[in-house]
């Protein structure tokens, strides 16, 4: 079956004066590489919200593995197992080196502080940031800082990765490299990923791609 399946999803904020989704579904198999795309306010980040379990639904079900979210498996058990987010609003703490930074997820674990740490420089490393790993943020580039999120998204083996407009503050240069990343460790470890674009370019890049307009999937 799919990973997961959104079921007929409605969001409303400000006491339903604001419908940013109407009756949304979407199936979504493992492995696969889904983007979102649609203009600003359509309800994207609403979407990739409601499918990170960071909020949930006003009305409709999503379902991971087959489980309700909420309900056979709670929003915070899901996201720490098995979400990472690389979200451009998500900022590194500025007071945590990236090495302190990449563990952050692992606390919610309980994973050991050795584990910890052999974990964080391996995935920094395989983000080419060997030589970085000491810099605090604003020590980084931007591109580097946005590998530095990738890195503590995957800290604890997510099988899903959502990442909101995750080329949004970068460079053409710099987007196509996370792209490249994003893509690799897609395949590399049959991750799940999901992204939310403007960019019809980005977009273009997965094998699937939906677009949101007014709160409905057009296609
Ligand atoms: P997008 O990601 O496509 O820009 P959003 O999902 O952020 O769209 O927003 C969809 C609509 O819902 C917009 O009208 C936005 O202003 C509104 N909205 C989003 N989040 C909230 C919130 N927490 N409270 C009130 N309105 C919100
Ligand atoms: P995006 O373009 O990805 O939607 P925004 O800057 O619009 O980014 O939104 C960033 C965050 O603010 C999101 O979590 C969204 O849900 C929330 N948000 C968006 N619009 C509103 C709003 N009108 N009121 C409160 N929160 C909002």
């Amino acid at each position: 079956g799919p990973i997961l399946e959104a079921c007929n999803l409605f969001k409303s904020y400000d006491e339903g004066r604001i419908e940013a989704l109407r009756e949304v579904s979407v199936s979504i198999q493992h492995g696969e590489f889904l983007a979102i795309s649609g203009p600003s306010g359509s309800g994207k980040s609403t979407l990739l919200q409601l499918i990170g379990g960071l909020d949930a639904p006003t009305s409709g079900e999503v379902y991971f593995e087959g489980s309700l979210l909420g309900s056979a498996i709670d929003l915070d058990t899901y996201r720490a197992k098995h979400v990472g987010f690389v979200f451009q609003a998500f900022h590194l703490m500025p007071t945590l080196r990236a090495i302190e930074n990449v563990q952050v997820p692992m606390l919610a674990l309980k994973t050991s502080a050795d584990d910890r740490v052999k974990r964080a420089e391996t995935l920094l490393m395989e983000m080419g940031l060997e030589n970085r790993m000491g810099q605090y943020p604003n020590q980084l580039s931007a591109g580097e800082r946005q590998r530095v999120a990738i890195a503590r998204a995957l800290a604890n083996s997510p099988s899903i990765l959502v990442a909101d407009e995750p080329t949004g503050n970068l460079d053409s240069v710099n987007s196509a490299r996370i792209m490249e990343m994003l893509t690799g460790i897609q395949k590399k470890h049959g991750m799940t990923l999901i992204i939310v674009t403007h960019e019809n370019d980005i977009a273009e890049m997965a094998p699937r791609h939906i677009r949101i307009r007014d709160g409905r999937v057009e296609s």
